[in-house]
């Protein structure tokens, strides 16, 4: 829990060619009013989130440092399905090339409201992402809404219904409000942070690490190995 007590806003980045040197990082995802930013506050004990609620600052990546070489990476705009396409297009670029080629992105915490999870968009999001090998943390938030009984039987159906598409997942109920799960939900994602083989920092704007693919920033549209073979389910139809 420490660690992402000591989170603090380092930088936005509208391209990934600025994103910063990084040994490891975790990135959140989440519809609008899931409770994403509340989830990010809670774990971190500070209003850190705000940032990605600013106007302007909700089409890039935000990235809070955890230390010199780790961070937290918010990642807003998901499930904005309605903005034109000129709007859209550039954004699913960023986004789709930040999951798919970052090197140090060493998981994903995926935000869903108890009360409405695994919709289609997270269902995509799920089957695009996890070719990727990377592990996914389902945070089921606002679980004091529901009763614990009730909050307990759609963990266990999202846990039966992802096992069956994205076996590399976890999932946990989390309260913000109550502060409940927030131990849970770090020792994960704390796990994956130290699990992450301390490399060469993944070099950023000037040089590349050698590790590093050279399509990284190059966008995400049909790049993948998969999707060269046209079988990336969901690819095409991400809405972010
Ligand atoms: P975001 O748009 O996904 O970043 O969502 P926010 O964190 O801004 O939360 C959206 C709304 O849900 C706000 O009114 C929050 O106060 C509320 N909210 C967030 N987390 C919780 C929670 O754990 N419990 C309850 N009851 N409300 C929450």
């Amino acid at each position: 829990m420490s660690l992402f007590r000591s989170a603090s806003f380092f930088k936005s980045v509208a391209s990934l060619a600025d994103a910063p040197a990084s040994v490891a990082e975790i990135a959140f995802v989440g519809r609008s009013n899931t409770g994403k930013s509340s989830a990010l506050n809670a774990l971190t004990g500070s209003r850190l989130a705000f940032v990605s609620k600013t106007p302007g600052r909700t089409r890039l990546i935000n990235f809070y440092a955890l230390d010199a070489e780790r961070f937290i990476v918010d990642l807003p705009g998901y499930g904005y399905a309605r903005v034109p396409e000129a709007t859209r297009a550039p954004w699913e670029e960023l986004l789709g090339g930040y999951l798919q080629m970052r090197a140090p992105l060493c998981g994903l915490a995926l935000v869903m409201d108890v009360r409405h999870p695994l919709s289609e968009l997270d269902q995509r999001m799920l089957r695009w992402f996890c070719p990727t090998g990377k592990p996914v943390h389902v945070l089921l938030t606002k679980a004091d809404k529901l009763s614990r009984e009730a909050a307990q039987k759609v963990l266990r159906r999202v846990e039966g219904e992802i096992g069956a598409f994205a076996p590399n997942t976890s999932v946990q109920l989390f309260s913000s409000l109550k502060k409940s799960g927030l131990e849970q939900a770090a020792a994960v994602l704390l796990g994956w942070l130290d699990a992450s083989a301390p490399g060469p920092v993944v070099a950023a704007a000037s040089g590349r690490d050698p590790n590093e693919n050279p399509r990284q920033d190059r966008g995400w549209r049909n790049k993948s190995p998969r999707a060269k073979r046209g079988n990336q389910p969901g690819a095409k139809c991400l809405k972010v």
